[in-house]
């Protein structure tokens, strides 16, 4: 009887768990994906400059 209970909840937070780990990841990571084309680092599309390097984009 505790493992019907304690199997869907463990599949549960599993869940949960990767969907709240794999979050921090994608916010941090721009959507468009813009690229430095001096050090290649992830950049938003409306930023001016680089903060990585301080290449114009
Ligand atoms: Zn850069």
């Amino acid at each position: 009887m505790f493992l019907m209970w304690i199997i869907p909840l463990a599949l549960i937070g599993l869940v949960v768990y990767g969907l709240a780990g794999s979050n921090p990841a994608r916010v941090f990571q721009p959507a468009s994906s813009h690229t430095c084309p001096q050090c290649h680092q992830a950049v938003q599309h409306d930023w001016k400059n680089c903060p990585h390097c301080g290449q114009t984009l």
